[in-house]
C-alpha cells in the first residue's frame, strides 16, 4: 500500500533525493567510491559543500555580508551557541512553544533573559502579536515555526535589535527577506534533509559583538574562518541537502514551493473547518503550513483512536498529534505531495461519514 509519510521529524524527503543519495552511497558521481568513504577534504567533498552553499544562498536570495555554515549538534546546540557568543547582558525571546522554551532554558545560563511574551497561557495555541522588544538586548530570538502546537510567523518582522531566528520547521517553505535577520539556524530533518547537520546562516558583522572568550567549537568565528570544514562535517547529511536544494531548484524555486505549500494547508485545513466532528487547535491568523494540527470536537473525542486506526488502514504514517497538544498532526513539509493530503482528507471524509 502506498504510504502516506505526515511524519513531523525527521519526515519526508523528495524522491528523488533519497533515490540519488543511495547512488550517492554506492558510487558517488562514477568516481568508485561511496560518498561515505571519501575525505572531506577531497576535491569531491568541497564540489558538494560549494554547490550546497551557493544553491543556498540562491533559492533564499541570501545577501552579501552573510556565510552559511553547515554544524552537527542538531538545532538545540544552536540555543546553547546563540547565547554563548551573543548574550552579553540580556537577551529578549519570544516563548511561542516548546522549542522556544528549550531556547529560553539555554539562555539564562549565560546571561538575563527577557520573555517579551508568551502563548503558554492557551497551550501556545497562537503567536503572540503584541510586545516591545527592549531596545538594549543584545539580540531577540524567535521559533518562526512552531513544529509541535502548528502556529507559524509567516512574516519577516522589523525589530531593531538583531533578530535570531529558528526555522527548523520552515526553512525553504517560502522566500524570505533576510537582510531583516541575523542569524538564522536549524536542523535539517524537518524540510531540508536528514538528522545530522544544522544549518546556520549568519551576518558577518554580528561577530563582532562577541565579548566572551568561547570554546573553539562552540564559537561562530572557526566555523566561518573554516567554512564548515574546521572538523568532519556531516559528509552524507549535507549531500542529501545539496539533492533537495537541487529539487526545489528544478520546481522553480521557493516561491513555487510556498505556492503549492499554500494549496496544501488549504486543502486540509478546509477539510477541518468544514468537517462535522473535526476541529482546529490553533488561532486562524496563526496557523502553520508545516504542520497542521486538530483534534475531535469534544462530542466526538471518544473516537480519536478509531480514526488513528483507519487512518492507518489507509496509509496514514505520522499523523499522530504530540502528547501536549493530542488529536492529530500532519506535517506537510515541503516534500509531501498534494496526493497525500487529498488521501488524508478523502479518510477524514469517509470517516465522518460512518461517524457522524
Ligand atoms: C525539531 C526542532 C528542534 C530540535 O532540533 P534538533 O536538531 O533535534 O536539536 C528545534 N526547533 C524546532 C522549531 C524544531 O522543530
Amino acid at each position: 500500500m502506498k504510504k502516506h509519510n505526515f511524519n513531523a521529524g525527521p519526515s519526508i524527503l523528495p524522491r528523488i533525493a533519497v533515490e540519488n543519495s543511495a547512488k550517492a552511497i554506492l558510487d558517488l558521481n562514477g568516481i568508485g567510491l561511496s560518498l561515505l568513504e571519501i575525505s572531506h577534504r577531497s576535491k569531491d567533498f568541497q564540489a558538494i559543500l560549494d554547490e550546497t552553499v551557493a544553491l543556498f544562498k540562491e533559492l533564499l536570495n541570501i545577501p552579501a555580508g552573510y556565510q552559511i555554515i553547515f554544524l552537527g549538534g542538531g538545532a538545540s546546540l544552536q540555543f546553547c551557541m546563540i547565547p554563548y557568543n551573543f548574550l552579553n547582558k540580556k537577551a529578549a525571546y519570544l516563548e511561542t512553544g516548546v522549542w522556544a522554551q528549550k531556547a529560553i532554558k539555554e539562555a539564562k545560563f549565560f546571561g538575563e533573559v527577557n520573555v517579551v511574551a508568551s502563548s503558554a497561557d492557551k497551550n501556545f495555541c497562537y503567536v503572540p502579536k503584541d510586545f516591545t522588544v527592549p531596545a538594549d538586548a543584545d539580540y531577540f530570538h524567535i521559533t518562526t515555526n512552531n513544529t509541535i502546537y502548528g502556529s507559524e510567523i509567516r512574516y519577516d518582522m522589523d525589530c531593531q535589535v538583531p533578530l535570531i531566528a529558528d526555522m527548523s520547521s520552515d526553512i525553504l517553505s517560502r522566500p524570505i527577506d533576510i537582510s531583516k535577520y541575523d542569524l538564522i539556524y536549524g536542523g535539517a530533518q524537518k524540510n531540508l534533509g536528514p538528522a545530522g547537520v544544522t544549518f546556520v546562516i549568519i551576518k558577518e558583522a554580528l561577530l563582532a559583538k562577541v565579548e566572551r572568550k568561547i570554546p573553539t567549537m562552540l564559537s561562530y568565528a572557526t566555523h566561518i574562518k573554516e567554512p564548515s570544514l574546521y572538523n568532519t562535517p556531516p559528509v552524507f547529511a549535507i549531500y542529501t541537502c545539496l539533492e533537495t536544494l537541487r529539487w526545489i531548484k528544478s520546481l522553480g524555486g521557493v516561491a513555487a514551493v510556498e505556492a503549492m505549500n499554500i494549496k496544501k494547508a488549504n486543502l486540509l485545513y478546509d477539510a477541518i473547518d468544514n468537517s462535522k466532528i473535526f476541529v482546529g487547535t490553533v488561532a486562524k491568523d496563526s496557523r502553520s503550513l508545516m504542520n497542521i494540527c486538530f483534534v475531535m470536537k469534544e462530542q466526538y473525542k471518544d473516537k480519536e483512536d478509531a480514526f488513528m486506526e483507519f487512518a492507518k488502514t489507509k496509509g496514514m504514517i505520522g499523523i499522530k498529534g504530540h502528547r501536549s497538544v493530542g488529536g492529530f498532526r500532519a506535517s506537510t513539509y515541503n516534500a509531501m505531495p498534494i496526493e497525500s493530503v487529498q488521501a488524508l482528507v478523502d479518510a477524514m471524509h469517509e470517516f465522518e461519514k460512518a461517524n457522524a
